[in-house]
């Protein structure tokens, strides 16, 4: 036995995390199902560092030096229990299985507790940075007991991306599930920054009407300011892309309908039940779903719109995009971060915020510049309440949010869609509202249903016998 570490699914990212771990020097055990991959690996990168390569679980669980660290890369669900199962048989007491699929965090508890009365670590992580990611350095996000960070922490921080102050983008996110959690919302955000970028590049191309390689210069320029991040960066490069075949812009002739893998929505229904509105992940999960429901979108296709000619819109509004999609964009990383410390309270995980999104800084698909300002805040004012609040945000919206209200109420007026931009702008209104229509909610809760309500002015629970002659009865 002689790995340092054990890799197991050799499919894009098991492969190319495995050879980021020899590339750093540690000796890894290689395993797939069907060997065939395991083959291939060590006939293309063998060279490039110390690979055991193993035939059987058994075989690479052996060679793997104690306490033994084994991790999964496969399809997340059921394959995953069976290779864990398949690995725990072999494993002995301490040993530790460190899953880096895309499991949800539920699963990711349930196993740990299982395993945890066998007397093995699991440690579920989230690993961020796609296929050129796992090569090159991922964020990654380790959830599992302390115990098990304590020793598996520095092969991981060896192998993450970096900071560009130096600190590995991988810190313990907390115990059991919160590693998965915490990615879980980092790809919810993601599909919120990139509806954003959407509905942005829709404004400046249908509702101004520049040309994708116009609008490709503008997102270039935009990202040597505070919008500077990875997902500005592609986009500028994506429209900027020919189709080789048509000569049509790349964009034009891709069919306008998004996929998913369902993250963004096990992001959304957790929030629901946790009760946090993350209406910006919300509201970019719906409008992938809009795109896709070809039935409705046919049908539709008819309804009456504005008349383009009535609504011409000036170049002017391209700073104002800009400046609406830094403020949508502030506060969907507002709701996501909600969304953690409201699962950090319910899960007991202790989360620490800012950390999180200095993890984030480097390695994945939400790199950008303006996470060291979230990491600033939540550093000076763990109490904040809400990202909103810090100085720092609350002074940029109050900046940009002239430029917002004109953004959402050019779109409303000229018919292109927001639902980004104006359920951010919504939600930024409804926070800050000294009072709001939920008090004539619960009037109508108490008249149908005697639903009860509480006043402002004195405590207790009130009723209203709406039914008879509506006096107030305090219950
Ligand atoms: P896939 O999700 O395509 O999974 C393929 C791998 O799973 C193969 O090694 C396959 O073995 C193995 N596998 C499937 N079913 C079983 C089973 N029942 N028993 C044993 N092995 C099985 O691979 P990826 O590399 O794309 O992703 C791996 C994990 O990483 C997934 O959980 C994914 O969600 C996650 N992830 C992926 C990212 C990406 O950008 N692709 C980014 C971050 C995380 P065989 O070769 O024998 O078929």
């Amino acid at each position: 036995s002689s790995a340092d570490i054990g890799v197991t699914g050799l499919a894009v990212m098991g492969r190319n995390l495995a050879r980021n771990f020899a590339r750093n020097g540690y000796t890894v055990a290689i395993h797939n199902r069907s060997y065939a991959r395991t083959q291939e690996l060590v006939d293309q990168f063998g060279n490039e560092g110390s690979f055991v390569a193993t035939e059987t679980v058994a075989e690479f669980v052996k060679s793997l030096r104690r306490p033994r660290k084994a991790m999964i890369m496969v399809q997340a669900g059921t394959a995953t229990d069976t290779v864990i199962e398949a690995l725990a048989e072999h494993m002995e007491p301490g040993d530790m299985i460190i899953d880096g699929g895309n499991a949800h965090f539920a699963d990711t508890r349930r196993r740990e507790a299982a395993l945890r009365k066998r007397d093995l670590l699991f440690v579920g992580t989230g690993v961020s940075g796609g296929e050129e990611g796992a090569l090159l350095g991922p964020a990654i996000m380790p959830g599992g007991a302390t115990e098990a960070y304590a020793s598996l922490g520095p092969m991981l921080e060896s192998i993450a991306a970096r900071a560009a102050d130096g600190t590995p983008c991988c810190s313990h996110v907390g115990p059991d599930g919160a590693g998965h959690f915490v990615k879980m919302v980092h790809n919810g955000i993601e599909y919120s920054d990139m509806q954003l970028i959407g509905e942005a590049y829709d404004l400046l191309r249908r509702g101004i009407g520049l040309e994708p390689r116009r609008i490709s210069e503008i997102f270039a320029e935009w990202n040597k300011g505070e919008l500077d991040s990875y997902l500005i960066e592609i986009t500028a490069e994506v429209l900027a892309h020919t189709d080789a075949e048509t000569g049509s812009s790349f964009v034009d002739v891709i069919v306008d309908q998004a996929a998913q893998k369902g993250t963004g929505r096990w992001t959304v229904q957790n929030a629901l039940n946790l009760g946090v509105p993350v209406t910006g992940i919300a509201e970019a999960t719906f409008a992938r779903a809009l795109s896709s429901g070809n039935v409705q979108r046919e049908a539709a296709r008819q309804l009456a719109g504005p008349n383009p000619a009535e609504h011409e819109v000036s170049e002017d509004m391209i700073d104002d995009v800009r400046q609406a999609l830094f403020a949508s964009k502030i506060v969907a990383y507002a709701q996501g971060f909600d969304q953690i410390a409201a699962a950090s309270a319910e899960y007991d995980w202790n989360i620490d915020l800012g950390a999180c999104a200095s993890l984030w800084r480097e390695g994945c698909i939400i790199r950008a510049r303006f996470l060291d300002r979230i990491t600033e805040a939540w550093g000076a004012n763990p109490a904040l309440g809400s990202l909103l609040a810090a100085e720092e945000f609350s002074s940029a919206i109050a900046q940009t949010q002239d430029s917002w209200r004109r953004v959402v109420a050019t779109a409303a007026r000229v018919g292109v869609p927001t639902p980004g931009f104006s359920s951010a702008l919504s939600y930024y209104d409804g926070l800050r509202s000294e009072r709001l229509p939920a008090a004539l909610i619960q009037g109508q809760r108490d008249f149908f249903g005697a639903h009860t309500y509480r006043r402002i002015d004195k405590d207790g629970t009130f009723h209203t016998d709406w039914s008879g002659d509506r006096s107030e009865l305090s219950l």
